[in-house]
């Protein structure tokens, strides 16, 4: 049979063993290819699977070791500003340097998922007038770690699937996540869990800049998607690494209610509110306890205040637009919760990482500072 390569409607009508004999020719080294081409070729290749994935972008770099991300990253620990988030401590050394996750690393893959849904920020909603509190918008819907994690494990098998027949049986995924400090196999991603700087690598992968609140923006996307890695050991194209903006804007600064983010781009997390909302385990920190404000599950102020997210469109991602009820609750409703699972619905949500103890206990925060003169 012979068709018209361009007429989506004849490629349709190929067999199944057609249209994968094809797939694996178009996957094969071209007999004469450069590196450079082959290097091209794959580069196109991954990007494409990514975006079908159903990712918002991607971006490539260059696997390398981190010293200077590391002497800071080591200075931040020692200042003990990492708060509750011990994993963060464990070997910053491997965290800086990606050969240590895949032996041969070549390239890291940042993949971005939009979750900028339309409805208000912050600043935009009678929080306290209305009896209600605010929870953060990444946690509206279902938790991003489920949703990029299924992404990524599809992006894994076609990859593998695409590349195998010319990078030899030795080349693997990973067959799940990364997990910490295993360096065995050739494809190896993770959502936010691996030893892996994402912000670093999204800034040098081109996909936005790390702002002076420290999260990764995008000039026209703003910063409201969340980011994942691969590491591989495929040596693919780099892309142009992204130019700072932020310029003389100090807004997210001057907006953080405690005061968390430093001159130098650094936050302590043991004075921000989202990390006291989120990671701490049990009562709030007395002193973030004070300054809580309207926020009962994170704290998207330093993100609402940005210039970058003004004209942020909604992705249009069924997943994470609100649960029924979860867009700045009532604070009675979460008093009245009873059940941790049903009531909440917190099976696949973000919100259960803080269960609903710590919830109620920060909805008694909440509360209590509304009560002060
Ligand atoms: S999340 Fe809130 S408390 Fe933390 S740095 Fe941003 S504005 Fe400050
Ligand atoms: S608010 Fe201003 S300073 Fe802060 S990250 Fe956005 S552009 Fe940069």
């Amino acid at each position: 049979m012979t068709v018209d390569s361009e007429d989506p409607d004849a490629l349709v009508q190929l067999s199944r063993t057609e249209r994968k004999r094809r797939a694996k020719l178009k996957s094969l080294p071209t007999w004469g290819e450069s590196p450079q081409q082959t290097r091209a070729r794959r580069t196109r290749l991954i990007k494409d699977l990514a975006l079908q994935a159903g990712f918002s972008r991607v971006g490539i770099a260059q696997a390398a070791a981190l010293p200077e991300n590391q002497a800071i990253l080591e200075q931040w620990l020692a200042k003990g500003m990492h708060g509750q988030m011990a994993w963060l401590a464990q070997d910053a050394s491997r965290r800086c340097d990606p050969g240590q996750v895949v032996a041969g690393a070549q390239s890291v893959i940042v993949v971005a998922l939009d979750y900028d849904t339309a409805h208000p920020r912050t600043n935009q909603v009678q929080l306290a007038a209305e009896g209600r509190a605010w929870v953060s918008r990444y946690a509206w819907g279902d938790d991003y770690h489920v949703v990029a994690e299924k992404r990524l494990k599809q992006l894994e098998l076609s990859v593998v699937a695409a590349l195998k027949p010319e990078l030899g049986d030795h080349f693997r995924g990973s067959t799940g996540p990364i997990k910490p400090f295993l360096a065995v196999r050739d494809f190896r991603w993770s959502v936010d869990y691996g030893p892996v700087l994402e912000r670093v690598w999204g800034q040098r992968a081109g996909l936005g800049w790390q702002g002076k609140n420290t999260l990764l923006i995008d000039p026209v996307r703003g910063s409201f998607f969340f980011l994942a890695c691969v590491v591989t050991s495929i040596a693919l194209d780099p892309d142009p690494p992204q130019t700072d903006h932020c310029g003389s804007c100090t807004a997210c600064i001057d907006a953080c209610p405690t005061q968390a983010i430093g001159p130098d781009r650094l936050v302590d997390a043991r004075r921000c509110i989202s990390h006291a909302t989120i990671e701490v385990d049990g009562a709030l920190p007395s002193d973030v306890a004070k300054l809580v404000g309207d926020q009962l599950f994170g704290c998207d102020i330093c993100q609402d205040v940005c210039p970058f997210n003004r004209f942020s469109q909604p992705c249009a991602e069924p997943a994470f637009e609100p649960r029924p009820g979860w867009f700045a609750p009532k604070l009675s409703a979460i008093f009245q919760l009873k059940d941790e699972t049903a009531a909440l619905g917190l099976t696949r949500s973000a919100l259960k990482r803080r269960g609903l103890a710590g919830l109620r206990d920060t909805a008694l925060a909440v509360q209590q500072g509304r009560l002060k003169p």
